[in-house]
């Protein structure tokens, strides 16, 4: 299988082969197992964090909201007729 790993620059598939068994190739971390401590996982997850408008709690709330709208929606056209 063919790297899956994009260029930043020329947005460019990598050409090199994967790691047997992986999707990318040994320069963009195909034998990487990713963070092994407690600490390290929880690093990884904050790199990825930005503004924690899609953190689980965050969606659940989106949800809440939705089906508050509808609710209220509903009950006004009960209302109106
Ligand atoms: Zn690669």
């Amino acid at each position: 299988m063919q790297c899956k790993a994009r260029s930043k620059r020329s947005k460019k598939q990598c050409l090199k082969w994967a790691v047997r068994g992986r999707t990318t190739c040994h320069m963009h971390g195909g034998k990487s197992k990713g963070p092994k401590t407690k600490e390290g996982k929880m690093r990884a997850r904050q790199a990825a964090y930005k503004h924690g408008l899609n953190t689980q709690e965050a969606l659940k709330q989106h949800l809440e909201i939705k089906s508050l709208i509808r609710q209220s929606k509903n009950l006004i056209q009960m209302i109106e007729g």
